[in-house]
């Protein structure tokens, strides 16, 4: 079966680091938006020089960039199975997008996890947010802190911290989340595909509650 899995949430609700571990658990590609459009910025690509204004104010990127970018990355084969989707769609305009091209090979959105956690959480979380800069893995400095300091654990790549998760730029991407991207939570719950998960506990506990709703 196809399975292609959206994880919805407010920017610091842990959307990456779950994505990891599903994409690892089911065996299919996690697709990043955020990420596509970070490495499109680290290589100064043309998508990249048009994407970063909008980034590094915390503004969401145009849909007709954003969604010819992800047609571009579902034209690649190991999507053919399923993707766990991250920050991908964020506006009802992306998420009619999303739907037509998965039709168009035959797909679905099957499930949509929904993580959250309060406004205060959020913020600590992005304020100790480092990144690395290879492949994009995620790391807490209190939360989830990587076995050297400043060095991923995974590719051995130098961590940063990204400019869009400082505390102004934080306040203003909530609330976009809150005035674009929250209409979706009513967008899939009509639909019967949402599942809330509560995104206040431990990595290990919210992976465990993904892990039971993917389980039903
Ligand atoms: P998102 O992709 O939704 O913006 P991330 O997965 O990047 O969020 O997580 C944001 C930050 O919070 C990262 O530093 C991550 O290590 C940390 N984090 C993620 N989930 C949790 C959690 N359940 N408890 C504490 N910290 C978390
Ligand atoms: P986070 O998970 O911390 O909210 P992301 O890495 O998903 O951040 O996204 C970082 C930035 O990239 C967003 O603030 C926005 O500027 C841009 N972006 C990512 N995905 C999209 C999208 N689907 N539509 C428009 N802009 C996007």
């Amino acid at each position: 079966m196809l399975t292609y899995i959206v994880l919805l949430g407010p920017p610091g609700a842990g959307k990456g680091t779950q994505s990891k571990v599903l994409a690892s658990e089911l065996d299919v590609p996690h697709i990043s938006s955020g990420d596509i459009f970070r490495d499109n910025i680290k290589n100064d690509t043309p998508l990249g020089r048009l994407a970063h204004k909008a980034i590094s104010k915390g503004e969401l990127v145009s849909d007709d960039l954003t969604i010819a970018m992800l047609r571009e990355r579902f034209m690649q084969r190991d999507c053919a199975n399923g993707a766990i989707l991250d920050g991908f769609p964020r506006n009802p305009v992306q998420a009619e997008a999303l739907e037509e091209l998965l039709n168009s090979f035959g797909g679905q959105v099957n499930l949509v996890l929904f993580i959250t956690s309060p406004v205060k959480s959020l913020i600590e979380r992005l304020a100790g947010r480092w990144t690395c800069q290879a492949q994009g893995h995620t790391y807490h400095e209190c939360f989830n802190p990587p076995k050297e300091k400043g060095i991923c654990d995974i590719d051995g790549s130098a961590l940063y911290q990204r400019e869009d998760d400082k505390a102004e730029t934080v306040l203003n991407r909530i609330e976009i989340y809150q005035n674009q991207t929250a209409p979706l939570i009513k967008y899939y719950d009509e639909r019967g595909i949402l599942a809330r998960i509560d995104g206040v506990e431990s990595i290990e506990k919210v992976s465990a509650q993904l892990m039971s709703v993917l389980k039903c």
